[in-house]
């Protein structure tokens, strides 16, 4: 009876989890969480295991989204995506967004020295996740239609919406892997690895915005066929490794001595 009641408790866990609607789904944070410590160097591996306190790396990727509906953490809600709209530039402003909220993270993890390790374990786990997301081309979407969200489109056969295509339905769909996205990186020579490493993450957002054009290129019936698919995977396997890399340049340059 015990076991019974404790399964339908993860049950009941499991279906009042809401969707994740302003991120890339779990898979695709943990990958980034992974290739990004994957690229660390070991010193800067220490201190990452160090303040997550045995906290696995998926989980540590997922941490905001997991903690989305705890009142406590109700003020990092416009921490995951900026909404700019079509043809216009970012304009810097005091509001919450994810590139002020990642690099006030970056900021106090680089001036660690007065946070305690549960401030500074925090505000790790905000940049392993906000990385991930600041690739997601639509977390630098269009307000107009909540960065693809109020879009609908059938996925294959399947109802989703724009924004859950990119998140998670082509990731888990295509199965994508940790080594589909590091196998791209042969097709950076080290001076691109090296400017894309470069730490200005209001430049970063540069790429995942200019990619909204295919994000959006789709049919007028909203349908997301296999063509869609194949085409954008590789979009998607790239920015996952991009994150990754930039997640792990962020990591280094805060943990650096
Ligand atoms: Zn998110």
């Amino acid at each position: 009876m015990k076991k019974i009641t404790s399964l339908l408790w993860v049950l009941l866990i499991c279906i009042s989890i809401p969707n994740n609607l302003y991120a890339w789904g779990k898979k695709g944070h943990a990958l980034v969480a992974e290739i990004g410590y994957t690229l660390l160097d070991s010193n800067t591996k220490l201190q990452v295991v160090k303040y997550l306190d045995g906290m696995s790396l998926s989980e540590a990727g997922n941490w905001m989204d997991n903690m989305r509906s705890d009142p406590r953490y109700e003020y990092m809600k416009q921490w995951h995506y900026v909404n700019i709209e079509k043809g216009n530039q970012y304009e810097e402003t005091k509001e919450d967004n994810i590139i002020n909220a990642l690099n006030a993270a970056i900021g106090k993890l680089k001036n660690r020295q007065s946070l305690s390790d549960e401030e500074v374990k925090k505000n790790l786990l905000v940049v392993f996740h906000l990385v991930g997301d600041l690739h997601q081309p639509l977390h630098v979407g269009y307000g107009s239609d909540k960065g693809g969200n109020a879009i609908q489109v059938k996925y294959l056969d399947n109802s989703s919406n724009l924004h859950r295509v990119w998140d998670t339905d082509i990731i888990e769909g295509e199965k994508i892997t940790i080594n589909d996205c590091l196998l791209l990186y042969k097709n950076f020579d080290s001076a691109e690895i090296a400017q894309l490493k470069a730490i200005n993450v209001e430049r970063w957002i540069r790429e995942p915005r200019s990619l909204l054009q295919n994000v959006y290129a789709i049919q007028d019936n909203n349908v997301i066929d296999q063509a869609y698919v194949d085409k954008n995977k590789k979009i998607i396997e790239q920015q996952l490794l991009i994150a990754g890399l930039r997640l792990s340049a962020v990591l280094e340059y805060v943990f650096k001595s």
